[in-house]
């Protein structure tokens, strides 16, 4: 290997690989990041933009089973799923299932509220940091049911007040106080009052990857071929050439199965598709905080470029057509709640990356040196990036996370 290698390369410029990479600089090593686009261009772009203090509890919970006979119809806006994927996944399908059991909640929201934790913690300290507080709003996150689902919303305070994670339990005429805007179609809400959200999560990815750079981070623009194992070390071929490191983090969010694969790892990764559609806002009628419409399964955000719906989910291939099916029948329900304007642009899909158990794997590849894994972030990848990305950083230094990663152990599956 030549001198003049990288101490660490991050592969994937999405909100997980920019908080690798500036965790790495803060601990002194050199960095390069790679991605073939602009920073916070593809997952870490289209999301809802909620810093969720509150998802802890997976979708694959227990209530899951009481929800899945409507959810095999395949006509419903919460999840809708391919036939043929499903049946070229038996497993995956099988394991994600396994989880929802009562047995399994506890252990895996204990990791997450720590994981969850540390990573607002990072996120408030580094919106300002990188000069772009004035995108974080501390309005918290609004949960309501047009149904009387008052015994839900309590089932759910309790699993919250269980960790520590403050909420209010909301009625008609509270909602409207705290929504002026909104239409009073929902009978009951959850303010999660902890939660905060952003008007661009595209641009927070952008002003920490602006961060990095400033702090003598690399931030490189390239198509990445593969990554070679050499005597001490990496190398990165990328289209451009090659990098050598002595260490890599595959931090590609849904791309991150198909890099690992040609060393010999099968990763059970799956992708929850999901769709986003803006909407020129009414001045008059302003949200002031993310609404999620529980019977409705669609989340509604006031964004820079407008309102912005987020759809349920689509379990299939990562890069299946679009289907707008989800996303159109969601539209009227949320043009029901409050006034808006036509499209802004064109609709956007992504993919969540989910392992079976919903968890994602923060830690070292299991038969190589160097091979660091941060991917796998499901619903909450947005939250979640800065502290998958800071524990990385800390086990590449040799140093102990900040939280308890031991339920995110990449060996767990590989
Ligand atoms: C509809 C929807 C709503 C969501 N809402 C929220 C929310 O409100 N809050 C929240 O916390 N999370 C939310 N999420 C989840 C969150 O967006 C993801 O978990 C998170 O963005 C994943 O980040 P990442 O860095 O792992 O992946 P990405 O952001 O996808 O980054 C991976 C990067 O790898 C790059 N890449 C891939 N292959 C290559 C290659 N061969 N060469 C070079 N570069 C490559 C891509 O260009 C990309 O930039 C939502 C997701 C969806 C789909």
């Amino acid at each position: 290997m030549s001198d003049n290698r990288t101490d660490v390369v991050v592969l994937g410029a999405g909100i997980v690989g920019v908080s690798a990479a500036f965790s790495v600089r803060q601990r002194g090593m050199s960095v390069v990041l790679v991605d073939r686009r602009e920073p916070g261009s593809e997952t870490s772009y289209g999301n809802a933009g909620v810093l969720s203090s509150g998802s802890i509890s997976p979708l694959n919970n227990p209530s899951l089973w009481s929800a899945l006979p409507k959810y095999l119809t395949n006509q419903h806006a919460a999840l809708r799923w391919n036939i043929g994927w499903a049946a070229r996944n038996p497993d995956w399908v099988l394991r994600f299932l396994a989880n929802a059991r009562e047995s399994r909640l506890r252990s895996r929201a204990t990791a997450l509220h720590g994981l969850i934790g540390a990573s607002l913690k990072l996120h408030r300290e580094w919106i300002v940091k990188a000069g772009a507080a004035q995108r974080i709003r501390e309005t918290g996150w609004l949960k309501a049911w047009r149904s009387d689902a008052v015994a839900s919303a309590r089932l759910e305070q309790a699993l919250l007040a269980e960790y520590g994670i403050e909420s209010q339990l909301l009625d008609r005429q509270e909602i409207s106080a705290l929504e002026p805007s909104i239409v009073p179609v929902y009978k009951v809400g959850l303010l999660h009052t902890q939660t905060a959200s952003v008007d661009s999560p595209g641009n927070v990815v952008k002003a920490y990857a602006k961060m990095l750079a400033g702090t003598g981070g690399e931030v490189r623009q390239s198509d990445i071929k593969a990554i070679v194992p050499e005597a001490d070390g990496w190398r990165v071929e990328v289209a451009d050439g090659a990098i050598a490191a002595r260490h890599v983090v595959v931090a590609l969010g849904p791309w991150s199965s198909d890099i690992l694969r040609p060393l010999g790892y099968r990763v059970p990764l799956a992708f929850e598709r999901g769709y986003h559609r803006e909407y020129k806002p009414n001045p008059a009628r302003i949200l002031r905080r993310p609404i999620h419409d529980a019977d409705g399964s669609f989340l509604m955000t006031p964004m820079e470029n407008g309102v912005r719906v987020t759809s349920g989910v689509e379990l299939t291939d990562r890069d299946a057509p679009s289907s707008f099916a989800q996303i159109d029948a969601v539209e009227p329900m949320a043009r029901g709640v409050v006034e808006f304007g036509e499209t802004v642009g064109e609709t956007w899909r992504g993919s969540r990356p989910t392992l079976p158990d919903s968890l994602p794997m923060i830690g070292p590849a299991p038969r190589h040196q160097g091979l660091w894994l941060a991917f796998g972030n499901q619903h909450i990848g947005f939250t979640t990036g800065p502290a998958t990305g800071s524990a990385i950083a800390a086990m590449i230094g040799g140093a102990p996370p900040s939280f308890d990663v031991t339920a995110f152990a990449p060996s767990r599956y590989l």
